[in-house]
């Protein structure tokens, strides 16, 4: 279907005269083309996408062909950065409820409620998409309003391994995109083509790159990440931290027991140990998960497995796509921060009774516990509150920033097209603070935070394995669809919009 406001008069014409305008070639109506690149940030693993321009604005998606982490494939949900930037539904003013109004009166009104509170009863939650500008804007904001309210929100599975992340293996090394092609044995646990299906080319690559390479499986469910498995363990539902500890421990662990609780025979264990180890080089792959238990157990024995396995290395990949530049920035500038589960609480037991939220749609139904909230968001909310305020937020497309990646790498896309009304959070965070907005010299101090890596917690080994010991297996469930869309709220609403306007009918 042609988007006829996308196009010139030319272009027009041509319809017009009932000559055909192919998608590829639409560019050359416009009087001033030019493609620019971005990153899509909807989930860890930061693939490389690109926009066709006309002037100042994006029009269309395109590939990114030269980018080297996705060669210029996209998933399903990576072609949705397009539709963020001009959908029809996009917040673009500050509402109070109902009620557009200009930004002075929406920040003043915030300042105004916000002195009706003690600091402890103050709350700042921010997306695991912001950049790591916003973090330490909102770390900032919180030191300033002297609460310690403050955490990141996003896949409760993703939080939970990330708290694993932290625990202090010797030895443990991350691994990048690139070292996965390289691989000759993967042991992924979880399926990880539902969460950033564009790994599958690199799945693929080892599985078919030499004969004898291995690609090791652990899932109860038989998922599209299973079905390129050389070797499919088939766990019982939530033992993946015991399967892994009982790797990690080999002959001094109760294979017996794990055998048992795990539904795994002892020797198929044994087995994906010593092929993962004896392989000359290998990547464990961690894709957390809700129906996984303790998984910062799990992140915490991937680390010492790959460890142990011949110096291995190991990556985690997140749903959010700045889950570790936003963490690591809180936990550095708000030492004792609360954690997520424990904000909730708080919210729920009404210690805390106003919330500034950064970022699109985090703690869900939850603010209705609360007296005053005030949110950026891309999208307006179709019944708020009538003391809500809903500040129009820029996204990595329109507003840039810096982010770190699964691997660790910094991304740092420049702004494609204009904010046209949207602010980033750091831009807002400044603007409640009053103070000035320096991109640049923010940048720098995001980066030297960043630079301190997060605080890192101990955990003593042996009382890991006796919690995973406790772990008792869940329900079956069936596996996830890899078209779903990675329990991700924000890109719903693009499909949903497109379903009503008949797009997909
Ligand atoms: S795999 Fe992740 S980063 Fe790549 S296009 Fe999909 S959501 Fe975006």
């Amino acid at each position: 279907m042609v988007n006829k406001a996308n196009l010139t008069r030319a272009a027009e014409n041509d319809i017009l005269m009932g000559r055909a305008v192919p998608y590829v070639s639409r560019m050359k109506y416009w009087s001033n083309p030019s493609v620019k690149k971005s990153v899509c940030l909807f989930c860890s693993l930061g693939c490389g996408v690109a926009f066709r321009c006309d002037g100042d604005q994006a029009k269309e998606l395109d590939y990114d062909k030269e980018n080297p982490v996705c060669n210029g494939a996209l998933c399903p949900r990576g072609h949705y950065n397009i539709e963020l930037l001009n959908h029809p539904g996009r917040l673009m003013t500050p509402m109070i409820g109902k009620r557009a109004v200009a930004w002075d009166e929406a920040l003043s009104f915030i300042l105004q409620e916000l002195k009706q509170f003690k600091p402890e009863e103050l709350g700042i939650v921010l997306s695991s998409n912001a950049s790591n500008e916003d973090a330490y804007m909102a770390a900032k904001l919180a030191r300033s309003l002297g609460t310690k309210n403050i955490s990141a929100a996003g896949d409760p599975a993703d939080l939970e391994a990330w708290l694993g992340s932290k625990y202090e293996v010797p030895g443990a090394q991350l691994s990048s995109i690139e070292e996965i092609d390289n691989s000759e044995a993967l042991l992924i646990v979880g399926d990880i083509l539902v969460r950033s299906p564009v790994l599958s080319q690199r799945i693929n690559k080892v599985k078919y790159g030499k004969r004898g390479n291995k690609v090791i499986v652990i899932d109860p469910n038989k998922t599209h990440t299973a079905w390129f498995a050389t070797t499919h363990l088939k766990n019982r539902p939530g033992t993946e931290a015991l399967v892994l500890a009982a790797m990690v421990l080999g002959k001094e662990a109760d294979l017996a027991r794990i055998s048992e609780l795990t539904g795994l025979p002892a020797q198929a264990i044994e087995k994906a140990a010593s092929d993962f180890s004896s392989a000359p080089t290998g990547t464990l792959i961690f894709s957390p998960g809700a129906n996984k238990e303790r998984n910062d157990l799990i992140g915490y024995f991937a680390k010492i497995l790959a460890a142990r396995s011949g110096g291995k290395k190991q990556i985690t990949f997140y749903s959010f796509g700045n889950t570790l530049g936003v963490n690591s920035i809180l936990d550095r500038e708000v030492e004792g921060h609360a954690a997520y589960p424990e904000l909730i609480k708080k919210i729920e037991s009404a210690e805390i009774k106003s919330m500034i939220m950064l970022g699109e749609i985090i703690l869900g139904n939850k603010i209705r516990h609360l007296k005053f909230t005030a949110k950026s968001r891309f999208f307006a909310d179709e019944s708020p509150y009538e003391t809500e305020v809903q500040l129009p937020l820029a996204s990595q497309i329109d507003g840039g920033g810096t982010y770190i990646l699964a691997d660790g790498r910094q991304a740092a896309p420049v702004p494609v097209t204009p904010q046209a009304g949207a602010k980033t959070n750091a831009e807002i965070v400044s603007l409640i603070m009053n103070t000035e907005f320096d991109r640049d010299k923010l940048q720098a101090e995001a980066a030297a935070s960043l630079a301190k890596g997060p605080v890192q917690a101990k955990i003593d080994q042996r009382e890991a394995v006796k919690e995973v010991m406790a772990i008792k297996a869940g329900p079956d469930r069936p596996a996830e669809n890899i078209t779903h869309f990675g329990n991700n709220d924000l890109v719903k609403r693009f499909f949903w919009y497109r379903l009503k306007a008949g797009e997909l009918s």
